[in-house]
Parts: structure tokens; sequence; C-alpha cells
């Protein structure tokens, strides 16, 4: 089977007919070309794109941006199995800083002080786990974690760090505390029953943890005459999904989520204990840090 393309003829969030076009550019014009070769390296067969357009409409009733001529089952497939350089995705994550390590220590210890469960009787659902970094510090933290993953390549590392992996979810019931999202939805065809079967999976009080790329000013940067494709929020062929922080909202209320304000990361206890633990490291404990020579 040939990759190709399907109409979303409906907003994917409200479901309304009516849409206007913020911009539509031919895969086989220069610009696309030239993106989809270099961010790609070489891997799409950029042939099979044509006579299809990069087209991104947003709704007229609920103001959800996204692009309406998506790939077809076969297409994602492809696109995910294969165009996608699996090889350059994993180097980055293992090449990665000591910045992304502690952003998701962050992003666990965020969802911890929501929970208020101690981290044991945490029941967590990565959904989208990828090459399962994020889930392994979720299990450092202590949590029982679970992956859920289609691709067979990034599962397969993810076990080997020793996480449990599911390709399948699990039948509807109270089986999560929270479950955690990160980069995921803006990929998604059909994102609305996808957050639905999620929280039909959630333990009544649970958590949902969404992060997707920020739209905003994607309309007006899209208007734009001679727009290049490169922002990242609505990136041709995978961000078919572009949310701002009120589309996001609105998605997950019609999922029965409402927003929550995070615990704050600082408060004053933990600024003067914090302090107390700088002074005490530096000059009175016996945890010391050494280094040779
Ligand atoms: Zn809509």
């Amino acid at each position: 089977m040939e990759p190709g393309f399907t109409l979303r003829a409906s907003c994917p969030l409200c479901n309304a007919g009516d849409s206007r076009r913020l911009c539509e550019i031919p895969y086989s014009e220069a610009r696309m070309a030239k993106f989809l070769a270099e961010f790609y390296h070489g891997r799409v067969p950029l042939g099979k794109l044509h006579p299809e357009t990069y087209r991104v409409v947003a709704c007229e009733q609920c103001g959800f941006i996204y692009q309406d001529k998506i790939l077809d089952v076969v297409g994602m497939q492809a696109l995910y199995q294969h165009w996608v350089d699996h090889a350059y995705s994993l180097s980055k994550k293992r090449k990665a800083g000591e910045g992304l390590y502690r952003q998701y220590a962050g992003q666990v210890q965020t969802l911890l002080r929501a929970l208020r469960i101690r981290p044991d009787q945490v029941r967590l659902l990565e959904y989208g786990m990828g090459w399962g970094y994020w889930s392994r510090m979720a299990q450092a933290h202590g949590i029982e974690v679970t992956g859920f993953e289609l691709s067979g390549e990034r599962a397969e590392h993810a076990r080997g760090m020793g996480l449990r992996v599911i390709d399948e979810l699990p039948p509807p019931g109270a089986h999560y505390d929270c479950i955690y999202a990160n980069q995921v939805f803006e990929h998604l065809p059909d994102p609305l029953p996808a957050l639905q079967s999620l929280c039909e999976r959630l333990a009544p009080g649970g958590l949902v943890y969404l992060r997707v790329p920020d739209g905003r000013g994607v309309a007006r940067h899209l208007s734009r005459r001679g727009w290049s494709p490169l922002l990242e929020a609505i990136h041709p062929l995978e961000h078919i999904n572009c949310f701002t922080r009120k589309t996001l909202i609105d998605l997950a209320a019609r999922a029965g989520l409402r927003p929550l304000s995070p615990p704050p990361r600082l408060d004053c206890r933990s600024l003067v204990s914090g302090l107390k633990r700088e002074f005490a490291d530096r000059f009175l404990t016996t945890h010391v840090l050494f280094r040779r020579g």
C-alpha cells in the first residue's frame, strides 16, 4: 500500500465544518521540498507527497488551528516507522545535557506535589513514552510507571532500561492516578477521542499532564507572504494540530478535565530550608565533593 492523504473535513476539536484557510503550500514547492529534505535527512520520498498540499486552517467556531490534509494511516505508518530518523532521534536523547534531566525531574516533582500521594502509591501512565527517558526519571522517583508506545524500536529501548511498556491500553477502569503526555497530542489525527479514552482509564480525581508546542502567534506567521515551513508548532506532516493554551484547555474540557493551577515551585519554607542546606553543604556537613589534583 502506498502512503496517501486524507481530509479532516470538520474541526478535530469541536466538529464544526466551517474553517478559514491560513496557509496552503504545495509539497512540490521548493521551500517545502527543501525543508522536508533537510528535516528528514532525505528520507521522505517527496514524489509520493505530490500533488498534495500542506494546508493549515482555523476553525470558525472554536479557533482551533490544524492541518486539514493529513497523511492517511499508511502514510502515518511510513512517516513514523521509516521517514523519521530514529538513530538521529535517539542520539539526540543520549547526548542530552543535564538541563533536560532537570526539566524531567521538575515535571515529575510538579506531578507529585499536585497529586499529594506518596510516590510508591502513584500509578502513572506515560502516553507516547518514546525512548523512555522521562519514564525512567519518574521511576527513579519511586513511581510505578507504565509507558504506552507504538514504535517497536522505541518500546524495545525503553524495556531495555527496565521500564514496563504497553502498545494497547487496558480496558476502561481506574488504572492510573496520573497520565502524562509530552509532545504527543499535536501529532494525533483524532486528539479528542484519544484524550477521552485516556480519561476512561484514570482514577477519580486523577491528573492528566499535557505538554504540546505553543501555537501562540502561529496564525499571524502563517498569513505572511513567503512564510517558510519552519514553525515548530505547525510542522508539516507531523504537527497536524496546533494548540494555544485556550484550545488545549478547550480540548481537555471536552474530555471532562478542568485546568489546575500548578503547585508553587518555591515557597518561603523551601527557600529558607534551601538556604540553610546550601550553607550546611558548604561548611558543615560530611557530604563533600572532591576532585583529584
Ligand atoms: Zn472547532
